[in-house]
């Protein structure tokens, strides 16, 4: 019998369990792939070492309480090495835009007043704002809101903060973007800002979220992990068996079991099964509340959660290798390509591109890089076709990347080492993430972050972590929401 069994081991689930593990409690991580991260993995081929997903990462910076993943690494006494990315994105955009948002914060505002000198006054304003909310967020230690002692100590310990914070949750960016700019263009500037990282224009993006990235990057900056993104999970796992926790791969949970209402355990698909006091799903809430647990009970704020949220798209996703030929020098490190203001949302509008050999040469081999390039894509354009068919499209809609890379990297197909392609069914296959969605996104406007549930359900002793809840997607984000669950579970169980 365990304390508490974790379902997946993405950033959520072992920032969960290694706090957990640190406090004494007795947990058991249940991975269903060969190795921990999810979408924070890795996958090794011919001596290139590429990320799956993220690879800009925020929270590991050196100073303040929003260092989530910092924190949780030094939290188990394990060393990650970093290196700090000097330009956190390089937008090439329509309209001859090409903004560089550098971590140096007076740099970034010069770089875009360039573009905007008469929305000088209104570009300040509004990114100052948003350093507002970071300032209050970084000045208060990150638990779960649903402890009320916490909520009440922090509360007397920073009044301001926390009446800031309250005023911001509801509050979405292109509300507040729209009082201080009229420049439709600069608008819409504002809009990628947003959809880069949360995949909804400003409008729909919680105000929140946004204080948190537009000022972390010019505060902790965005840093690369020696040896790859993967190296977090890796690390995490380390610590999490030094302080006596365990972690099962290749164990793929089919069934959380509950007993009375109460959730007690869960069944793998070889057919084991293990109980716990709690249990704990870093799986998306679609996949915990629509297949671990019986569709047909589904819990009424799970269903009313549904009609606010749906999925965000999948990713098409190319892992190159190329020659290092074909990166000029000073190249920065992620890119974000747009050609048509109409497509920014659209299947293969937005194109993200990241090059993190710029930052860690040996993820590669010598004399190479490697080029991760991305696109929104849906899982229904990839079903129902025969497996020639789905190989055609694969190929053309590589080339089709390729080619708009082509104009900002020349000799990159002729450079071309290694390709691998992964499509919506890669995602959802490896990733074990419904329809390979990137994560739930609202259905209409919203307020803010306001309905985004936090880690306890409405079945007892059943908790969720990760992107399906408070405070959403993103590494630094999923580690908030499992340092808030492991508190709100160390209070259940008396660890605290
Ligand atoms: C292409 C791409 C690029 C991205 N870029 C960035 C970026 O640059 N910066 C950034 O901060 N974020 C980025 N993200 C987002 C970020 O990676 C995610 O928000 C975050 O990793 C999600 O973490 P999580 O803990 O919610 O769960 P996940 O990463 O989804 O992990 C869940 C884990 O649970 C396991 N699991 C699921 N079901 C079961 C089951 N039944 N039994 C056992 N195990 C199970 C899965 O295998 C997986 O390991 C990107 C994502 C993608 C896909």
């Amino acid at each position: 019998m365990y304390d508490v069994i974790v379902i997946g081991s993405g950033i959520g689930g072992l920032v969960t369990a290694t706090q957990l593990a640190a406090k004494g409690a007795k947990v058991l991580v249940l991975e269903r792939y060969l190795i921990p991260g999810g979408s924070a993995g890795y996958f090794q081929h011919q001596g290139y070492t590429f990320d799956v997903g993220a690879s800009m990462i925020f929270g590991l910076g050196k100073q303040g309480t929003t260092n989530l993943l910092t924190r949780a690494l030094e939290a188990v006494n394990v060393n990650l090495e970093t290196i700090p990315d000097p330009v956190q994105i390089n937008y090439h955009l329509p309209n001859h835009l090409n903004i560089k948002v550098d971590k140096n914060y007076e740099k970034f505002l010069h770089n875009l007043i360039t573009y905007f000198p008469h929305e000088e006054i209104g570009i300040r304003r509004f990114y100052q704002e948003c350093q507002k909310i970071f300032n209050c967020l970084n000045s208060i230690e990150l638990l779960s809101l649903e402890e009320p002692k916490y909520v009440m100590s922090v509360f007397w310990q920073n009044p301001l903060s926390c009446l800031r914070l309250a005023k911001y949750l509801p509050q979405n960016v292109g509300d507040i973007a729209r009082r201080y700019i009229k420049d439709p263009l600069l608008l819409k500037f504002i809009d990628i800002e947003c959809y880069c990282w949360s995949v909804v224009p400003a409008n729909m993006t919680p105000m929140i979220n946004a204080g948190m990235v537009f000022s972390d990057r010019h505060y902790g900056g965005v840093n690369y992990p020696v040896g790859g993104v993967g190296q977090i999970a890796e690390k995490l796992v380390v610590g999490l068996e030094k302080n006596g926790g365990k972690i099962e791969y290749q164990a793929r949970v089919t069934k959380i079991i509950t007993a009375n209402g109460k959730a007690v355990g869960v069944q793998l698909a070889n057919g084991k099964i293990y109980y716990a006091q709690k249990i704990v799903s870093n799986a998306t809430r679609w996949d915990t509340f629509e297949k671990l647990l019986p569709r047909g009970n589904m819990p009424s704020n799970e269903k009313r959660w549904q009609q606010r949220y749906k999925k965000s798209p999948s990713f098409l996703s190319l892992h190159l290798g190329v020659e290092a030929s074909v990166i000029p020098t000073g190249t920065e490190c992620h890119h974000i390509i747009l050609e048509d203001w109409e497509k920014m949302e659209l299947a293969s509008g937005t194109l993200f591109v990241s090059i993190p050999t710029l930052l860690d040469p040996n993820i590669a081999p010598s004399g190479y890089h490697i080029i991760h390039a991305f696109t929104p894509a849906w899982i229904s354009d990839w079903q129902g076709m025969s497996a020639n068919q789905y190989n055609q499209q694969k190929e053309d809609a590589a080339w089709e990347i390729i080619a708009r890379l082509e104009s900002f990297f020349p000799g990159l197909e002729a450079g071309l080492d290694y390709m691998e392609v992964g499509t919506p069914l890669t995602h959802r296959r490896f990733l074990g993430r419904v329809d390979g969605t990137y994560g739930p996104i609202p259905q209409r406007k919203l307020w803010g972050l306001l309905r985004m549930p936090f880690n306890r359900t409405s079945i007892s002793n059943l908790y969720c972590v990760g992107d399906s809840t408070f405070p959403g997607q993103g590494l630094n984000a999923v580690a908030f929401s499992g340092f808030a669950c492991a508190h709100r579970i160390a209070t259940d169980l008396g660890l605290t």
